[in-house]
């Protein structure tokens, strides 16, 4: 079997299209684009990259994005002053803090600043009260990778209700609100973590097997039942010749690519999954780009749920 390629690229590009007539019925009607406010504090350059493609996508899609930079020394106070402004501003429906936050403002920092954003503002879906509305299923905005599979698997024919989704990862980024929407879809859902003994008999078990874990290859053939639907969400930029060597054949393309270039972009599943799946989602191309589109999503969806609360000279930045 070859597993159908369940492909996050195009899906992305058609919710981007059909996203922009509405966008641009939300400014004729409000006179105003719908706003995102993305926060970016310190250096991290990965961070900086995931920020400008998401003031990329919001700019291309029609949104004001307005990008408020912070330096690596600003203090947890200064983060939390900010997203109250960004919090009473009429003109901003979406606030993003991207993460990580510099070490140096503690362990707790990012949670905390988290919380601060107004449940009918969050985007990214990481506060409490969103993470709670969407645990008793009333959800508000919805974490952006655990929602576009959700839409994926939906514009996939996918069946979820009655079937075994089995979840390795359990963050709270991912893992854990992947599991409640696949749950409040009526799948019956088991949850694996780095403590779950023989994981390749329990992931066997899935019809729909969703690896968020970080760990290039981890999903090999042996957790596959034949035919099951599976979803990579893991993104491990791989250097090491015998990782890569282990993962592509001699001759594949991305091996040749791994030698030009002395890295590589992967998932969590092993490329050969593809031989036993039903369908997979590639890496690249697959969970990450749809990422982006339910940012938007969540914007759009924010700014209507607000009835486009007119900018006021008070409040607006
Ligand atoms: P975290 O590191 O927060 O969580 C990883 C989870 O995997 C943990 O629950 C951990 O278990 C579990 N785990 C680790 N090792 C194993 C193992 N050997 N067997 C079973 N479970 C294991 O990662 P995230 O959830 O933030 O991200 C996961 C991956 O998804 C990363 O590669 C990340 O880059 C990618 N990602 C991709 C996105 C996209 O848009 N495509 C968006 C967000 C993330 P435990 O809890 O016991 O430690």
């Amino acid at each position: 079997m070859t597993a159908r390629v369940l492909d996050g690229q195009a899906l992305a590009a058609r919710l981007q299209a059909e996203i922009k007539p509405r966008v641009a019925e939300f400014v004729s009607t409000h006179g105003r684009p719908p706003g995102l406010g993305i926060v970016l504090v310190g250096n991290d350059p990965a961070s900086h990259v995931y920020v400008r493609n998401k003031v990329k996508a919001g700019s291309d899609a029609g949104f004001r994005v307005d990008l408020e930079r912070m330096p690596e020394s600003a203090t947890l106070d200064d983060v939390l002053a900010l997203v109250e402004r960004l919090n009473r501003s009429a003109a901003h429906d979406g606030i993003l803090v991207q993460s990580p936050l510099p070490k140096s403002m503690g362990a707790g920092a990012q949670q905390c600043v988290f919380d601060a954003i107004a449940a009918d503002k969050d985007v990214d879906g990481f506060g409490a009260e969103s993470v709670g509305l969407l645990c008793q299923n009333r959800p508000k905005l919805v974490a952006c990778t655990p929602a576009g599979i959700i839409e994926l698997l939906h514009r996939e024919d996918i069946a979820i209700r009655g079937r075994h989704a089995v979840v390795v990862g359990r963050s709270d980024i991912v893992g854990k609100p992947m599991a409640l929407l696949l749950l409040h879809r009526d799948a019956t859902v088991t949850i694996c973590h780095s403590r779950t003994p023989d994981l390749a008999a329990v992931c066997r078990q899935g019809d729909i097997l969703v690896a968020a874990v970080g760990r290039a290859g981890l999903i090999t053939k042996d957790h596959v039942k034949p035919g099951a639907a599976v979803i990579d969400v893991g993104m491990n930029r791989v250097t090491d010749a015998a990782v890569a060597a282990s993962l592509f054949p001699a001759g594949h393309p991305r091996l040749a690519s791994f030698e030009a270039r002395g890295s590589v972009l992967v998932g969590d599943v092993h490329p050969a999954v593809a031989d036993v799946a039903g369908a997979l989602t590639p890496v690249p191309g697959g969970v990450g780009p749809l990422t982006i589109t339910m940012l938007m999503t969540n914007t759009l969806r924010a700014a209507v749920a607000r009835g486009g609360a007119s900018p006021s000279p008070a409040s607006a930045s």
